[in-house]
Order: structure tokens, then sequence, then C-alpha cells
């Protein structure tokens, strides 16, 4: 098939649809290829294969979707031309946080964190955003979802499944380029390089790449969990050539997982976090001799 045949045929099929409903049918995404790759292959089948069921949650993923919520509903004023009012934007933070933690089973909460301090914490670094987030970015997509075929430049769709995510904001910038956002809560600030190298920045530039013929730039919006919050813009920028990496890298991954090869990474600082540690512990502890 070739690539423009595919990109008008995919628009037809895929016109406006929300994230939940790619979920329904077999995807790779970002986090699954970035779990497989960087953090865990053994992790990557408990949750993916194996659908073991997780040990706990992590405070730090629902912290990170209220936030993300929040940071939704200002962009959403600043598109519409609405007025910011801090404290709703909080107050929302505060709403949707607090019922998260009332609903979820194990929250694991980290060093001496608690849904108070952390609610607190949230409510800061919702202000530095407001602060530090400029004014003259046209907000033109919040929340946009994709789902694109993985394909390299000579054409050829590496796997049958489709690559999707969501978008956090889309905007345009006074010199008319056009900006991916990714809002991210960080504990501390990134390392010089991080973003260069992060895969999500590749395949959502891609997916925006496929569905748009135009070739965005990227940011990570980087806010810090510190008791004054930070906020930093890390640019992150690719290539047609990233992309083919991508799609070498993704065809790799989907090979290994169809051959079954997955192991532990013991040694990987996510195991602290891991909500498969008990499993992990039992995992090839049986000689298959
Ligand atoms: S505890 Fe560590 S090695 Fe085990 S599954 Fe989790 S991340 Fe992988």
């Amino acid at each position: 098939m070739r690539y423009s045949a595919n990109r008008k045929r995919h628009r037809k099929r895929v016109f406006m649809r929300k994230l939940f409903e790619y979920k329904e049918r077999e995807h790779w995404s970002f986090s699954s290829i970035n779990k497989y790759l960087n953090i865990c292959s053994l992790a990557y089948a408990f949750q993916y294969v194996y659908r073991v069921k997780p040990e706990h949650t992590s405070a730090r993923l629902i912290f990170g979707s209220a936030f993300h919520a929040a940071a939704e509903m200002l962009a959403e004023k600043r598109m519409h031309g609405k007025p910011e009012k801090a404290e709703d934007i909080k107050d929302y933070f505060s709403d949707t946080w607090l019922r998260a933690c009332r609903l979820t089973e194990n929250i694991c909460f980290k060093g001496n964190e608690d849904k108070n301090k952390l609610n607190a914490t949230g409510r800061s670094m919702l202000q530095c955003l407001m602060e530090n987030w400029d004014c003259n970015e046209r907000v033109i997509g919040i929340a946009s979802a994709f789902c694109v075929p993985v394909m390299n430049s000579e054409n050829e769709i590496v796997t049958e499944l489709p690559l999707i995510g969501e978008i956090d904001c889309i905007v345009e910038r006074p010199d008319g380029k056009i900006l991916l956002i990714d809002w991210k809560t960080a504990a501390k600030k990134w390392a010089d390089g991080k973003a260069e190298k992060d895969l999500q920045a590749t395949c959502f530039l891609h997916a925006y790449h496929w569905e748009n013929n135009v070739m965005a730039e990227f940011a990570f919006d980087v806010i810090t969990k510190t008791k004054v919050p930070a906020y930093e813009r890390c640019y992150a920028e690719r290539t047609i050539g990233d992309f083919n990496k991508l799609a070498r890298l993704v065809k790799t991954v989907g090979d290994a997982v169809n051959a079954g090869i997955f192991y532990p990474n013991e040694q990987s600082c996510f195991c602290a976090d891991c909500c498969y540690a008990d499993a992990c512990k039992e995992w090839g502890t049986e000689s298959l001799l």
C-alpha cells in the first residue's frame, strides 16, 4: 500500500474518535513500546500479555491524571478566550485528585507523601503552569487522539497493529509554527538531552505528520513537584529518519513479543515502584528442565 492512499483511507475511518475507542482493539502505544524497551520486558508481559492484576496503583499515576484534567481545563479556557480563574482550575484539580484517592484501592505513596501534601503540591504546580505558559500561543487542540499505521518512508507498514495515543495540547505559536505539548509532572527538572531522545515525542510527531502532512515541533512542559514548583519547556524535533527508526523499533519489539521474549530487568530504577513485584519474585523460580 502506498503512503498517500493509506492516509486518505485512514482519515475517513478515524475522524474525531476518542482514545478509549481506539483502545478497544489491539494496538501499540508509546507507553507499551516504552515499557518493553526502556522499563522492563517482564513488566510489559505482566501488563499486556499475561494481564496480571496490578498489586497497587502508584499515587504518581493518578496525581498525573488529575493534573492533566486541570491543565486541560486551563487550555480549554485559553482556546475559547474565557477568563482563567486560578482558584477554579486548582479546585477542579483538588476535586479530581481527592475523588480518585477515595475510589482507588491500594494506592502507593512515595516517601513521606500523602494525599493532602500532594493536593497542595498540585495546586502550586497549576499556579506555576498558569504563570509560565505563554498566553500568545493559540490553543487549537486539546486531548487530540490519534490512531495511525506504523510505517517507514518506503511506505512499508511494519506491523498490523496501529499506533494510538493522545496529544495533550496543540498550539499555534506566534510565528505560525505548530507545537504539540505534553504536560509532565516530575520530581525534579529533566536532565539535559532527555527530550532529545524521548520516544514519546517521536511517536506523537510521527502521528501528527501522518495525519496532517506537517512536520510539527514537540515540547514537554515539565512542572516539578518541588516545594516551589518550576516550569521548564523541553523542545524535541524529529526527522523522517527518526520515524523510520521508530518503525524499526516497533517491528523489533513486536517480533520479540510474538516470540515470547520477556525477562526481568532487576537493576532497573523502576523496580522500587513496580506493581508486579510479587509476580516478578515468582517468575523463573521453577526449573524448566
Ligand atoms: S520488579 Fe523490576 S524486574 Fe520485576 S517486573 Fe517489575 S520492573 Fe521488572
